[in-house]
Parts: C-alpha cells; structure tokens; sequence
C-alpha cells in the first residue's frame, strides 16, 4: 500500500522530525503492508502552530462558505469509496463488503450532515435583551482508535470544521493510511492550508503531546477508558475542553413479550459486526428466565452461521486479550455455546464468533468491554431485576430494547443509564446525539449537538 513519510502540516507533506516508523500490518495475512512516520512533540507542535495561524481566518469564513468546503469533502469521500475501502480492509481487516457499506459509507453520510448543518446552524440567537453568538472553541486536537477508523476522524473534524475550529488529528497507529488517505481528501477539497492538519504516531508520544499542548484550547478523544480518563485529568488540570468517547457494555434487553427469535438474530449480528470491535455494541444479551434456553438455541445457530465470515480482529495484541476473555469466561463458570479462545485459523488474526450463557452480573465478561466477537446471555426474572442488571456496569453507552410493542420497548428504555438505545431494532440515525453516559464518556458526537460541542458562546446585551 502506498503511504507517505512525512506529516500533512499547513496544506502540505512535511518530512517528519525524526526517521523512525510505524509499521502498518494487514491483520488478516500478517504481512507488513507499509510503513508510516513515528510523529514527534515536535511534529505535534509544528502541526498545532499551522492550525493556530489557519484559525483567524477560517473561524472569520462565512459559515455558508465552510459548508461549501464540508460539502467538497463529501463528495472526495465519494469519489474516492473503493480505495478507502480497500485500504481499511487491508489495515484493520475488515470484510471488504462491510468496509464498503459502512467504513467508506457511513463517513459520507456524516460529511454530508455537516456541509448542511454548517449551512443552517443557528450560529446567532436572541435571548431577551441579548444577542447570543455561537463562536468556535479554537484549535481542536483529536485523537482517534483504529476500529472504525475514518468514521471517529470524519465525526470529529466535520463538525470541527463547520464550527469554524481548525484541526490536528492523531490517528491510531494501527490504521494510519485511512487517516492520510483522509489528508488527501481534505487537500483535493481546496482546504485552506493549516485547517486539518494530520500526524501519526504512538498513543503515548504524539498523542500525549497533542492532549498535553498549551496552545490546543479543546481535546476530543475517542478509545479507551484508561486513556480517556488520563486525557480527562490533563485537560482538566489546564482548563481545557475535553470531549471523550469511551467504552461501552450495553445490553439488549428483550421483554418477554417480544419476537424473540428476531430480537436474538439482530442482536448476534451487532456483536459480531467488526469482528466485535464496537464500542457501542449489545455485548451483553438479557432474556427472561421463561424464555431462556429457547434464547440461547438461537443463538448458537446464529453464532455458527458466521463460521469464517467475520474478519480478524486488528492485532495479535488485541487477538490475545479477546481470548484471554473468553477463558476468563470459561474460568468463572460460564457455559460456551459457540466458539471458543482457540485461533480458528494459523494465520491472521482471528478470533471464533463466540456465545457463553449462563454468564451472571458480576462475572469480568458481563463487567468489562472485551472489544471481540464474545456475546454474554444474562438470564433475568421480572423487568425490575433487568433494569438492575442493564445498569449494573460502569458503562453506558449504548443498547437495545425489544418488545411486543414501541411503547413498551419505550417506557422501559427510559430507564436506562444509556446515551441511545435502539427500540425494536430502530436503525443508526447519523444526526442522533452519540455519546455516553457514566464512564462511557463525556460529550456528545454527530448531529447538531455534536456541532455544539465545539462551540463556545459570547452573549452581547442591549
Ligand atoms: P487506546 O485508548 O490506547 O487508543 C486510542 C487512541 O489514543 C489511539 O490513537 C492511541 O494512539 C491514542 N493514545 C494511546 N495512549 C495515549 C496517551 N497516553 N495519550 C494520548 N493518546 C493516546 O485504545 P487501544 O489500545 O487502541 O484499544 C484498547 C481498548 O480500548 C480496546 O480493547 C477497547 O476496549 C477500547 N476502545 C474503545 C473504542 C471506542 O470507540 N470507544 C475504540 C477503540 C478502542
């Protein structure tokens, strides 16, 4: 695969401080495919000077005119879907149709919301005697995961951009080349030089030099917990907006009075889905007791209908902690329906669809975000106990509520601890509000309260 060696600094590929390199691995045959630049403080801090001195103008650009750029943006994601879909299967490993229909796909969905909401946000309101103006936040540091990768860096730059901020992205280390295919993109659209500005490079070096940097006013973080929480404590200590999107456990509650086999189908296929690497994914299955084995039945057969169609999962470092997992699970007296911590295939890695039932609340697979394709079947008694299981972890960032009718689903849904939950196999919205609750994180992405987050206010009274 084609990769550059420099950083995309002020409108152009600068060489990078040093020569060391990341090596990028296709993890379905193990084979090095490329190599990028392992960025610098220093390559942090020259991106960070582009983007401030880009600031002026772009924040003073007409929203209209930004929109126009955000729409140009769009359309290079259009006319560029099939090498970005090759390039994300080939670095992250996903089957080719899914990094179609959704890697290539979705980021043209959400490109397109800011070119319009861009264009219609009411940047200027009146209240009472004062006039509110909407005003960006500034030079926006974003640090991405690898495991929907243009998706998390297309969700935090277009609403950046349509705000009037401008941009230093740091990508995952496991998926740079989508991140620089990016660059391009953001090039061909006629952005103005300093407004997105990209480096690669390690977590712990360019990324915690562009959390840490005194000149970026406002930080959104995407990936661990762990991580997040530590970005959560610089920024705060330098009083800084910080925006996180953690991990997730959510469950997918099935009321008793629900098309069961449905409800089981769908929520097999959104875990195993990216090979499990979903934050936001129904890892955690409740059924009531009266139904349960039947629940169970159906979904060991779902699980075995993916066999060999799901892809790897992205490393040898996330494959080993996955089926360290599913033995922990095995260990804590859950029952293995599907799958298993055997590697189905020598090469690549790989990682079996895989259902435990009679997992209980407080086993490490019901309480931790694995990150694999591992469902858990929770039994519960009546809706109350559901609702104490559905709550019970240190998440909430998504879920799912199935019920004989809407308002059933609904009544129950509503007391969740959740930031969105799908009623009766409800389909993803690109202008829903995306965010989490409790550890889950802070802030919200997508859609107009997602434009919000990069704004700040100044209120002008008469
Ligand atoms: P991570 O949090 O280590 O990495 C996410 C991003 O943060 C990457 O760009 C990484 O380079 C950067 N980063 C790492 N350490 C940093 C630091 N000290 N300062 C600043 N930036 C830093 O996540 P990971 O190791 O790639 O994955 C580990 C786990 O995180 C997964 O198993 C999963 O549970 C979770 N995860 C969640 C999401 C999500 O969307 N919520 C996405 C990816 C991973």
């Amino acid at each position: 695969m084609k990769a550059h060696d420099g950083m995309y600094i002020a409108g152009a590929w600068r060489p990078a401080s040093t020569g060391d390199t990341i090596p990028v691995v296709n993890p379905a045959d193990e084979e090095v495919i490329a190599h990028v630049p392992a960025g610098t403080a220093e390559d942090v801090d020259a991106a960070v000077r582009a983007a401030r001195a880009a600031l002026p103008a772009w924040s003073a650009t007409p929203p209209a005119e930004r929109a126009v750029k955000i729409g140009a943006v769009r359309d290079g994601l259009i006319a560029r879907k099939d090498e970005i879909a090759a390039t994300v299967t080939a670095e992250l490993g996903a089957p080719l149709p899914f990094s179609e229909a959704v890697h290539a796909g979705v980021p043209i969905m959400v490109a397109g919301s800011y070119a319009d909401l861009a264009a219609t946000y009411p940047f200027e309101e009146k209240v009472g005697n004062s006039t509110v103006y909407a005003e960006p936040v500034g030079v926006v540091g974003a640090i991405t995961p690898w495991n929907y990768p243009l998706h998390q860096i297309v969700a935090k730059v277009a609403p950046a951009l349509a705000a009037g901020c401008t941009v230093v992205l740091k990508p995952a280390e496991d998926t740079p080349l989508t991140a620089q295919l990016f660059a391009e993109i953001t090039h061909e659209a006629g952005l103005p030089a300093g407004v997105f500005n990209l480096v690669t490079g390690l977590g712990p070096v360019a990324g915690q030099a562009l959390a840490g940097h005194d000149d970026v006013d406002l930080v959104s973080f995407t990936g661990s917990t762990a991580v997040g929480k530590q970005i959560g404590a610089t920024a705060g200590a330098a009083v800084k907006r910080v925006a996180l999107e953690l991990g997730g456990k959510s469950a997918n509650v099935i009321l008793p009075s629900a098309d069961l086999a449905k409800a089981v189908n769908v929520g097999v296929a959104n875990v195993m889905a990216n090979s499990g690497q979903t934050c936001s994914a129904w890892t955690r299955m409740l059924v009531h007791t009266s139904r349960y084995e039947e629940a169970v039945e159906l979904a060991r057969k779902a699980a075995a209908k993916y066999g060999d169609r799901i892809g790897p999962v992205v490393s040898a470092k996330q494959q080993a902690r996955v089926r360290g997992y599913i033995e922990r699970g095995v260990e804590e007296g859950a029952r293995l329906v599907a799958g298993g911590p055997e590697a189905p295939r020598e090469q690549g890695y790989f990682v079996s669809p895989t259902v435990f039932a009679d997992v209980t609340p407080g086993m490490t697979i019901a309480q931790e975000e694995i990150f694999g394709p591992v469902l858990s079947l929770i039994r519960y008694e009546d809706e109350a106990d559901a609702e104490t299981i559905a709550n019970g972890t240190v998440y909430g960032l998504a879920g799912a509520v199935w019920a004989g009718d809407d308002a059933e689903a609904v009544a129950f849904a509503r007391r969740l601890q959740t930031g969105q939950v799908d009623i009766n196999g409800g389909s993803f919205n690109p202008l829903a509000p995306f965010g989490g609750y409790k550890q889950s994180g802070v802030g919200r992405e997508l859609g107009a309260h997602g434009l919000a987050e990069y704004l700040q206010t100044k209120s002008l009274q008469f």
